[in-house]
């Protein structure tokens, strides 16, 4: 049965994306069975992965509003060697038609039960921020990891999404975790940066993943060959970073047991 997470941080630009797909490349290149689930209308991480958002014949937007199944929605991204299902613009139309139904912020949990035996893990990249959608992700999930970058309001920014944890985790799905946050884009040169990863330690403890991404511009000229960093230049220091931290999530699932 597979572990469901979700890649969530109500900013945009902080990694969430170039987070989800490479953790699913350096997971199946571990030989895990992964799915990516993006829950983001840019669709960003359908692209990144290799497969065009235009020329898709169903989304998770289908299966939000249940016209299709995951099984039938989802494709392989051949190259990365895990599955997707994709999303593109019109999944910005969900929004708004989901408030309309019953069970709505149950919509993604119950299309992917049918599924999970499939996978080992499935990784939702959310859109930047606290909406029905992702929503939707929070309610599927056992739980978040945050990537974060180690800028001056980065703590304050995570109050709201600890908060938002907390309530669904007390009203609508128990499983709900943080599990860890994840240090993106880091520069070990900028001290201001090297202070607000002690603070997260301080704060955060045993929650920060051991792992740190460094920026590494290998894994933002990725996505432009529909390709994540860990398959578009496996001996980057971005790639091994992931490839790295998908064994760290590989033990931390192990923990969870
Ligand atoms: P989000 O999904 O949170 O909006 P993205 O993953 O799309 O964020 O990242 C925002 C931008 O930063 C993208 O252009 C991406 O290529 C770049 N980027 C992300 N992580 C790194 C990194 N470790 N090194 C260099 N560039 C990065
Ligand atoms: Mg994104």
């Amino acid at each position: 049965m597979a572990k469901i997470f979700c890649v969530a941080n109500q900013k945009g630009g902080v990694g969430k994306t170039t987070t989800t797909v490479n953790l699913a490349a350096g997971l199946a290149k571990i030989g895990q069975r992964v799915l990516v689930v993006d829950l983001d209308p840019q669709g960003n991480a359908t692209m990144g992965s290799g497969i065009d958002k235009r020329a898709l014949t169903a989304s998770v937007y289908d299966v939000l509003l249940e016209s299709t199944t995951v099984a039938e929605a989802r494709q392989r991204a051949e190259a990365s060697g895990y599955d997707v299902l994709g999303a593109n613009r019109e999944l910005a139309g969900a929004e708004v038609e989901l408030v309309e139904l019953e069970r709505r912020e149950q919509r993604l949990k119950a299309a992917l039960a049918p599924i999970t035996k499939d996978y080992d893990f499935i990784l939702i990249d959310c859109p930047p921020s606290l909406s029905m959608l992702t929503l939707n992700g929070l309610c599927s999930a056992h739980g978040v990891v945050v990537p974060m970058q180690c800028e001056y309001f980065a703590l304050e920014g995570l109050t709201d999404l600890v908060n938002t944890i907390k309530q669904i985790h007390a009203n609508l799905n128990a499983d709900l975790q943080i599990i860890g946050l994840l240090r993106v884009m880091f520069d070990p040169r900028i001290t201001l940066q090297q202070q607000v990863s002690e603070q997260l330690k301080a704060h955060f403890g045993e929650k920060v993943f051991d792992t740190v991404i460094p920026r590494n511009v290998r894994l933002a000229e990725a996505p432009s060959y529909g390709m994540p960093g860990v398959v578009f230049d496996g001996a980057s220091k971005g790639a091994q970073a992931f490839i790295d931290f998908a064994k760290e999530m590989v033990q931390r699932v192990e923990t969870m047991r």
